[in-house]
Order: structure tokens, then C-alpha cells, then sequence
């Protein structure tokens, strides 16, 4: 059996499974995509003493420093379940069954997409999801945010302050953010708000060029020319497979400060769980947090 089983290569997976490996304990790392949401970016400018990077040399990097370590990799391996007995036994979807003492689950999340035409053909070029991520690459420029809750409104607020002009749509009567946000979204100078605004295409060849959305009210249709749009109608996390977790609202585990859960040796740590920011270096920390974590749960037990 391992001492540590680390389900998910993100960069949550992958700095917790090297923190229990330079503990000499045996260790294992399940994941369905090594490198997560980190393959799916381009530029990354905010992992600090990293100047610019692109995701899939920063997950090259990141696969080399595992390498580096006695740990069993099982990559391209997706867990379905997960039941404590004397031990952890991890299923997965092949049907085998891993051992472990211990467990940290770090399966990620992954952004909730529109589904309309031009969406995945323009990510990267110009669709984009995460303002702290992508919204100095589009600094004076016209763009949209796509969600009116807390999470579209905190973005077009962070982002009316780098780029030209930000119009929001919010495909309800009225968006659902706190009043407050709300508030000081109304005092900027440099944002449109649409309501009851359905948006049914995202346009461009190389790069985003527009949208169109349908007003529901009126049922027509209207076309905004801009070059960048931040989709912010939630983040999903990656608990499906899990049984007996306790997770928040909507299904992100709950830590406490040593990123344990409500299971004795279970550990979470990064996007799966209920901490707020979900960013590379965040997720890191948070690894090596839960794997601290699970380490000295095994010592005691
Ligand atoms: P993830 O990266 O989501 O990794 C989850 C891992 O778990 C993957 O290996 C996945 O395959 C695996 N997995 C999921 N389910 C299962 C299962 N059932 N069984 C086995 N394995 C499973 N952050 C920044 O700091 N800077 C940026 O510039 C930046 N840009 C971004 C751009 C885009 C387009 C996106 C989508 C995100 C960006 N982020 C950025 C956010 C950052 O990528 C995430 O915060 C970070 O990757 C979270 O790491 P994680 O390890 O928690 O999860």
C-alpha cells in the first residue's frame, strides 16, 4: 500500500505528491491529464520569479521535478470512487484498486463554458476565463463578461481598471451579485451592464472579433465588436466520484487550515476545495499544506 495516494496531477497534485516523497514515504499520484488546467493556458505571468511562461512548458517543468522523485505516476488513470476501511482504497476506472494510509485529493475544477459556437474555437484567442490570469493581456481594449453573479462582477470591476471598456451580460432580469458590487460596478465610468441579454455566439477568425446575444426581452438580436471575452458563469469542482465528503454548496470540499476534510487521512488541496482563490501558486501552497498535513497524520496513527 502507499503512505500518501495523490488523486490529480494538477499543480496541486503534483507539489503535494513531492513534499511526501522528500519525506521518504512511499507515494503514488493518480491523474487523468498530468498538468490540469495549466495545459489549457497560454501565458502565465503570475507564478512569482517566473517572469512569463506558457502552460505546457510550465506542466514540462513540472512533470520533471515529480520525475525527479521516487514517485509512482499513474497518468491518464481516472478515479471513480474512493471508500475507507482499514485503509483508503481507491477505485479506478479500469477496475484496478489502489491501497493507501492516506489521500489527498486534488482533482481540480474546471470553468462552466457557454456551449455556443466560437467559444472553444477562440480560447486563448480572446475567450478567456480567469480575469487575474488574462485580463492584463487585454489592457485597452473592449470586452465583455458573460455572468452578472459575484464572480462576473468582481471581474468586470478588476478588469474596467486595465482595459477600455467592459460590457457585462447577464442573461436574467437582473444579476445576482452582491448589492455592494453591484453598487460600485454602477459607479464605473467605463462599464455597460445588459440584462436579459442571451449571448449565442462568440465571432473571429484568428481572434475574437465580437459577440451577438439575443435580448429576451425584445427577442432581437444585437452584435457588440470587442476582442475579449471572460466567460464567469461558474467553476465546477471535480467531486462527482466522491461519496461521504463533506463539500459546500456547490460540491468544493471543505479544509480547515491544514487542508484536512471531515475524514480522518483524507486531505484536499487547491481548485477542489472551498478556498477562495483559485490560482497556480495558491494550488501549490495548498499541496504542500495537505501533504504536511497528511504526514503528520501518519506519524500519529
Ligand atoms: P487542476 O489544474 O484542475 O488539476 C486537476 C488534476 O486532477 C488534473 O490532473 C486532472 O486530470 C485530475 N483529475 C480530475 N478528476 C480526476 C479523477 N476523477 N481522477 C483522476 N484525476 C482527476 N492560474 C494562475 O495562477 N495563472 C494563470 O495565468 C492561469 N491561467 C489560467 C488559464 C486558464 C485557461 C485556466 C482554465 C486556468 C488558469 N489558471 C491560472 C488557474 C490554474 O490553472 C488553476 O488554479 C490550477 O491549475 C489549479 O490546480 P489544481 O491542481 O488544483 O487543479
Amino acid at each position: 500500500p502507499y503512505d500518501v495516494l495523490v488523486v490529480g496531477g494538477g499543480p496541486a497534485g503534483a507539489s503535494a505528491a513531492i513534499y511526501a516523497a522528500r519525506k521518504g514515504i512511499r507515494t503514488g499520484i493518480v491523474a487523468e491529464r498530468f498538468g490540469g488546467q495549466v495545459l489549457d493556458t497560454m501565458s502565465i505571468e503570475n507564478f512569482i520569479s517566473v517572469t512569463h511562461t506558457e502552460g505546457p512548458k510550465f506542466v514540462a517543468s513540472l512533470e520533471e521535478h515529480v520525475k525527479d522523485y521516487d514517485i509512482d505516476v499513474m497518468n491518464l488513470q481516472r478515479a471513480s470512487g474512493l471508500q475507507k476501511n482499514d485503509m483508503f482504497e481507491l477505485e479506478l476506472d479500469n477496475g484496478a484498486v489502489l491501497k493507501s494510509k492516506s489521500v489527498i485529493v486534488s482533482t481540480g475544477a474546471r470553468w462552466r463554458q457557454l456551449g455556443v459556437p466560437g467559444e472553444k474555437e477562440l480560447q486563448n484567442k480572446g475567450v478567456a476565463y480567469c480575469p487575474h490570469c488574462d485580463g492584463p493581456l487585454f489592457e485597452g481594449k473592449d470586452v465583455a463578461v458573460v455572468g452578472g453573479g459575484n464572480s462576473g462582477v468582481e471581474a468586470a470591476i478588476d478588469l474596467a481598471g486595465i482595459v477600455k471598456h467592459v460590457t457585462v451580460l447577464e442573461f436574467g432580469a437582473e444579476m445576482k451579485a452582491d448589492e455592494v458590487l453591484q453598487n460600485r460596478l454602477h459607479s464605473l465610468p467605463n462599464v455597460t451592464v445588459k440584462t436579459n441579454a442571451q449571448t449565442t455566439e462568440i465571432t473571429g477568425t484568428d481572434n475574437v472579433d465580437g459577440l451577438t446575444y439575443i435580448d429576451r426581452e425584445t427577442e432581437e438580436e444585437h452584435r457588440i465588436d470587442l476582442e475579449g471575452v471572460f466567460v464567469q458563469i461558474g467553476l465546477i469542482p471535480n467531486t462527482e466520484w466522491l461519496e461521504g465528503v463533506e463539500t459546500n454548496r456547490i460540491g468544493e470540499i471543505v479544509v480547515n487550515k491544514a487542508n484536512a476534510t471531515n475524514i480522518p487521512g483524507l486531505y484536499a488541496a487547491g481548485d477542489v476545495t472551498d478556498n477562495p482563490n483559485n490560482q497556480i501558486i495558491i494550488a501549490m501552497g495548498d499541496g504542500a499544506n495537505a501533504s504536511l498535513g497528511a504526514f503528520d497524520y501518519l506519524i500519529r496513527n
